[in-house]
């Protein structure tokens, strides 16, 4: 990945960003009141083979599916090795959809805002909205859609080790973290291919969707400042699952 992306950064995609937790993102534990329809979305095409983040460049609608498919494959093979390592069988997420309209999807009878990405518990998959992320893809770069997977499939992956915290903020830094750790643990296995510059697209990403400032730690949907999230992520990226207090 080359630098232009890091410079394409600055601008509109802070706010653009800002909305990924503003618009309250990543239902942990979905709401108490199931009684909506489940979405019926198409199966995701999942990539064999190794993934490499791709060049910048590169920011056709299909070339983010096929970022989205090898961020997923790769986050499904990790966490099935991680299992696998502590004798436990693994269930990977049951699918990923994108949607284009607010209330397009539900997750437990809840529509799904537009300018989100969100794990639902009640079915057990993930939800992007399709033209937000593009528009996060083409202004980060690719690396952003390996963090923002890597990050909503750790919600999945706390809900399968019973991971409830009391405040949003200890759930969403644990999330960075473990993003972190399928991310730097991917690499280090030859998994996955970082291109130039992709590190520093990650700390500029989770720079850009840190709480503001003013809001208190304590706050239902609370993330984590910039330099939380960034701690977090880094924590599992340099030092793998460890570092990540999964217990
Ligand atoms: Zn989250």
């Amino acid at each position: 990945m080359d630098r232009r992306a890091t410079g394409r950064f600055r601008g509109p995609l802070a706010g653009l960003l800002v909305a990924l937790v503003a618009a309250g993102g990543c239902f942990v534990g979905g709401v108490s009141d199931p009684q909506g329809g489940e979405p019926a979305p198409p199966e995701p095409t999942v990539a064999p083979g190794t993934a490499a983040t791709r060049a910048d460049g590169t920011t056709s609608v299909e070339e983010f599916a096929q970022d989205v498919a090898d961020a997923q494959a790769v986050a499904e093979r990790y966490w099935a090795a991680q299992f696998r390592a502590s004798g436990e069988g693994f269930r990977p997420i049951r699918r990923i959809v994108s949607y284009q309209r607010a209330g397009e999807v539900s997750c437990g009878g809840q529509a799904l805002p537009r300018n989100n990405a969100v794990y639902c518990s009640q079915g057990d998959f993930i939800a992007y909205d399709v033209a937000w992320s593009v528009a996060a893809f083409r202004q980060v770069g690719d690396a952003f859609v390996f963090y923002l997977l890597g990050h909503e499939y750790a919600h999945g992956i706390q809900v399968r080790l019973g991971i409830r915290y009391d405040f949003t903020i200890q759930q969403e830094l644990q999330a960075d973290c473990m993003a972190g750790a399928y991310l730097g643990d991917s690499v280090r296995s030859g998994a996955l291919t970082l291109g130039e510059g992709d590190l520093e697209e990650f700390r500029e990403g989770l720079a850009a969707v840190g709480d503001d400032p003013d809001q208190p730690w304590f706050a239902e949907g609370s993330h984590g400042t910039a330099e939380q999230r960034t701690d977090s992520f880094f924590r599992g990226y340099e030092r793998s699952l460890a570092a990540c207090d999964l217990g």
